[in-house]
């Protein structure tokens, strides 16, 4: 088992790549999966290569599982449960607190793969990306500590008590763009509840979860607790939706993985917990503080776009929509754009070729239908002729029918939306498929409540106070169902049970 660490980021200015075209110098070779405490074989090896999409290059070579590969880290994981679900708590939130020591001394490792397989700007990957992964095991640790998995139902039955148990056996599907915000999210948790559990992360993104699965095993988990195969939807993905002992898949992604996941997990009624994407809409009053359009714009291009509650739709009260404009497209050009090795504030490429073309397909979707293009723009940017690097983007005039305002284009494009009046403004924030989070910006705090309240949506963020550690994140609508994060993201992972008679103290 090559390990990741130490895995330097040639500087690709002077890539092999290009200069002969293959970049084949720093390829990585991972095809090993992590199964019953071991890095094994794939059963069959069947090669997928992760590409560098600042470079277009491969820069490591992975292999897809098959059935084999997934029914053998299930058995592991149907084997391990029984015994860490006998585990006390307090051994969990040890093994999980050791855990967190050897992820924050491996960060750099961590930053260097994340930014590498998917192309968030190393200074970004370093603080956002990994930082994310901290936050999440820290919340967990904090509420496992004060956690009731017995409680009483209340003093009109004195001897009934709920216990809330682990559900089981997990499959864990991910996605790319925030990676181990996604994978600690899950893992955490189902630590903490006592699951055992197989991960599937995207193949897009896999170094930075196998070189978790190499912190977990140095961590001590008992084998078969957590198992790593990697795979595609279609191969691996779809053959835990539909195992007969997987008890649960816990799934983030996009809406439509999330209706075929579904799908397939009905034959055996497993539970399924879904985190999908998103449309947030960003409600700009004419009394915001004087940073909220710039707030907005960063928010929304951040991470090149691809985060599931970015702010992509900015609605304007009319009085200040002028200004606005001309302020958001102003903070747009100002926004740099830079391959992943290099340090900085800028926005990186996009994260493969497919999205690239869709949210090419999508700019020039928004100019066909009449929107007006402030900032950005089709093409690359200037000075890039490889990489999936996209033009921070503006759109004003855009109507809250248009494909801009209804499709997640998961892009640095903003789409500004002019609103008459707070009735009308939230009309047009809830009407939309999605529902994960809005943003309100506005100094009075009586409206500000009244908004929060009417927004059909899991989140709400205002005047730029980020959520506290340990809320709840998740959707409602197609953005899907689960709550993940803290307490609530505990309890995702757990079966209630209801138990009268119970003797006290025995
Ligand atoms: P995706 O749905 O294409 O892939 C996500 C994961 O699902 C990958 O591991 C992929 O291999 C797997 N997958 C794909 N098809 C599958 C199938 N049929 N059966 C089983 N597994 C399957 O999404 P993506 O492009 O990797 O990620 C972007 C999407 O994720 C966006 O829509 C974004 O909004 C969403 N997202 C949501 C949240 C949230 O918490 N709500 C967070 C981050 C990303």
């Amino acid at each position: 088992m090559c390990r990741l660490s130490g895995m330097g980021v040639p500087d690709r200015r002077h890539a092999p790549g290009s200069l002969t075209g293959k970049g084949v110098l720093s390829m990585i070779e991972k095809r090993q999966f992590y199964v019953n405490g071991a890095w094994v074989d794939p059963v069959a090896p069947s090669d997928h290569k992760v590409i560098d999409p600042s470079t277009e290059d491969p820069c490591a070579v992975i292999s897809l599982g098959g059935q084999a590969d997934t029914d053998a880290a299930v058995a592991a994981a149907r084997a391990a449960f029984p015994g860490w679900m006998a585990t006390p708590p307090a051994e969990r939130l040890a093994l999980l607190e050791k855990l967190y020591g050897i992820y924050k001394a491996r960060a750099e490792d961590m930053a260097q793969a994340i930014s590498r397989e998917m192309g968030a700007p190393i200074d970004l990957s370093r603080q956002a990306q990994v930082g994310a992964g901290l936050g999440n095991m820290k919340g967990f640790l904090k509420a496992g500590e004060n956690f009731d998995f017995i409680r009483p139902l209340g003093e009109h039955a004195p001897n009934d008590r709920i216990i809330l148990e682990p559900v089981g056996v997990v499959g864990m599907i991910t996605p790319w763009n925030w990676p181990m915000n996604q994978i600690t999210l899950k893992v955490g948790a189902a630590m903490v509840a006592g699951c055992t559990m197989v991960l599937k992360p995207s193949e897009e993104s896999p170094l930075s979860a196998m070189l978790f699965a190499e912190m977990i095993d140095e961590a001590g988990f008992p084998p078969g607790v957590f198992n790593l195969v990697n795979g595609d939807g279609a191969g691996v993905g779809s053959q835990m939706s539909a195992h007969g002992d997987i008890d649960m898949i816990s799934f983030t992604g996009s809406s439509r993985a999330g209706r075929l996941i579904s799908r397939t997990a009905a034959d055996s009624l497993k539970r399924v917990s879904l985190e999908l994407g998103g449309k947030g809409a960003n409600l700009i009053f004419a009394d915001a503080d004087e940073k909220a359009v710039k707030r907005g714009v960063l928010h929304c291009m951040n991470n090149s776009g691809q985060s599931c509650n970015a702010p992509t739709r900015m609605l304007v009260e009319r009085s200040i929509y002028d200004e606005t404009v001309e302020a958001a497209a102003e903070m747009a050009g100002k926004i740099a754009v830079g391959p992943s090795n290099e340090e900085g504030r800028h926005i990186g490429p996009v994260v493969n070729e497919t999205q690239f073309d869709k949210i090419q397909d999508l700019i020039q979707t928004g100019i066909d239908e009449g929107a007006r293009l402030v900032a950005g723009g089709t093409g690359r940017p200037e000075g890039f002729n490889r990489g999936y690097f996209v033009k921070p983007t503006v759109f004003a005039d855009v109507s809250n029918d248009m494909t801009i305002a209804r499709e997640e284009i998961f892009g640095p494009v903003l789409s500004i939306i002019p609103f008459d009046g707070e009735a009308d403004g939230i009309e047009i924030a809830n009407d939309t498929p999605y529902g994960l989070t809005n943003y309100v910006q506005t100094q009075d705090g009586a409206r500000a409540n009244r908004v929060a309240r009417a927004l059909r949506s899991g989140m709400v963020e205002m005047n730029g106070q980020p959520r506290g550690l340990g809320a709840p994140f998740g959707g409602m609508k197609q953005s899907g169902h689960g709550r993940e994060g803290g307490a609530w993201g505990i309890e995702d992972f757990l079966e209630v049970k209801a138990v009268s008679g119970w003797t006290e103290g025995a």
